[in-house]
């Protein structure tokens, strides 16, 4: 067998490009690994292709690469360093052994075998504009912007961090401040859950994993975006928990954003909520009034400067929309820019009363509906406890508002009929879809039912 191999190597490598002595790599591997292992796994792989900073290998079938890949490769990449120190990552090619025989290897994939890199090169970029500089500090993100910069000075001593909080207040915009700070003496990669999603698939579809796992296995920080996103998709789920602790093993810092508590999580493995939990967990909360303010004071004064141009809101129209905002930052901007742009068009000092008239429609469309809000109005307009009015129990002055809540979540709000279903106790699609029809029939026949609907719908929308 060592003989095979040394004939593949002098058929691989041109001369000019072989540094490694690929015979004494292997004679490396099967003392540090042993006989057993060496024989049976790292004996088949063979040197493809050398570059300077990594290594095409192959190996003969596709079980054999993910075997050796998810058991070995960290430590084959130690061994290949322990003679050529410049080499930082490592490439399977499956080349069934027939062809390795043949002396003639189509190595025409070869220049694909960055491309997995580029496109998520592409979607890696940090903005420049969110940074810790233009992060307004307030009682609700104090101690989420003082971890953060926390994990920059001292990189894995809070692993994983961990932020949660509704959207828009503020998560992306730290994890970005983050990656920013870190990205110089780092290896920062910044990438949401579903992009993350986007190239699993991809790659699975291209039978490219090696390259997948890889690449995000060696960064030393790594901020994922999102979490919440992998929500009942198991393979991304398994892929993401060994990408985990992998990168925890080898001691990389790992950010989290989700917009909930690792434990709150839905159809997440309990395996991962356990290691999402098992650094620092974060919140940051919906920000007061103060912060609002100083929120749209330093935006006011970002735009002042970016158009030099004098933007006159008086501290009466800036109260007004600080407290008017209830919803979270990016709603506040949202708003703010629309005064902004108002005055501008009709180059005028508004008044607070203006100003309410402008935003009058803005903030009746903004009104967020939820599944647990709607629970909870429906279980008190009733008078029943919340518990019982999601438990089993059939008995009408359970069950009537119970699908009333049902019907209205699917009325007020965008989410599916089995997420409704999952949210009420985790009842089937279909018990919803009777609720619904259900509650649709009553309220066109019976008064009661009609009066009842109409004045839980006021409830919502004015709470
Ligand atoms: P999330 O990711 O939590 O949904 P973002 O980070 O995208 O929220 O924030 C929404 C918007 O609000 C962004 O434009 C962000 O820059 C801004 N923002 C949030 N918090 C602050 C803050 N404390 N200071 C300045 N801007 C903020
Ligand atoms: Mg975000």
């Amino acid at each position: 067998m060592e003989n095979n191999i040394t004939k593949k190597q002098s058929v691989y490598i041109s001369e000019e490009e072989k540094t490694l002595n690929w015979e004494e790599v292997h004679n490396s591997f099967k003392k540090s690994f042993g006989a057993e292992i060496y024989n049976s796994w790292l004996q088949k792989i063979s040197l493809v292709k050398e570059f300077n900073d990594y290594l095409i290998l192959s190996v003969p079938t596709r079980f054999f690469r993910d075997w050796i890949v998810s058991r070995y490769l960290d430590k084959i990449l130690e061994q290949v360093k322990l003679f050529k120190l410049s080499v930082n990552r490592i490439e399977f090619k499956i080349i069934e052994e027939s062809k390795q025989n043949d002396g003639i290897i189509k190595i025409d994939e070869i220049s694909k075998v960055t491309e997995i890199k580029d496109s998520i090169l592409n979607y890696n970029r940090l903005n420049p504009n969110l940074n810790f500089k233009n992060f307004i500090q307030g009682k609700s993100n104090e101690i989420a912007l003082s971890y953060s910069k926390k994990v920059c000075e001292h990189i894995s001593r809070y692993n994983p961090l961990y932020l949660c909080a509704g959207v828009g207040l503020g998560k992306t915009h730290l994890l970005n401040a983050i990656g920013l700070e870190l990205q110089n003496d780092n290896n920062v990669m910044f990438i949401s859950a579903e992009r993350f999603m986007y190239h699993f698939i991809k790659s699975i579809k291209k039978n490219d994993m090696v390259n997948f796992k890889d690449f995000f296995r060696k960064s030393s920080v790594f901020i994922i975006d999102d979490i919440q996103f992998i929500s009942g998709k198991e393979s991304l789920q398994e892929e993401f928990f060994h990408t985990f602790n992998s990168l925890m093993d080898k001691g990389s810092q790992i950010i989290i954003s989700s917009d909930r508590a690792p434990t709150k999580l839905d159809r997440v493995q309990d395996r991962i909520k356990s290691r999402l939990s098992g650094g620092l967990v974060i919140d940051i909360d919906t920000p007061d009034l103060d912060l609002k303010t100083n929120i749209i004071k330093s935006k006011i004064q970002e735009i002042e400067l970016q158009f030099k141009e004098k933007i006159n809101l008086s501290d009466d129209v800036i109260t007004y929309i600080a407290n008017e905002s209830k919803t979270n930052i990016r709603e506040l901007i949202g708003v703010l820019n629309r005064v902004i742009a108002f005055s501008r068009v009709h180059n005028k000092v508004l008044t607070t009363n203006e100003c309410k008239n402008i935003l009058k429609d803005v903030f009746n469309q903004i009104k967020v509906i939820t599944v647990d809000k709607i629970q909870n109005v429906v279980s008190n307009y009733f008078n029943i406890g919340l518990s019982e009015m999601l438990s089993q129990r059939r008995s009408r002055p359970l069950a009537r508002p119970r699908q009333i809540a049902m019907y209205l979540a699917k009325k007020m709000t965008t989410r599916s009929l089995p997420e409704i279903g999952r949210r009420f106790a985790n009842r089937d699609h279909t018990t919803v879809i009777h609720a619904v029809k259900t509650i649709t029939r009553l309220s066109e026949q019976d008064d009661e039912m009609k009066k009842n609907i109409s004045q839980i719908k006021s409830l919502l929308i004015e709470q």
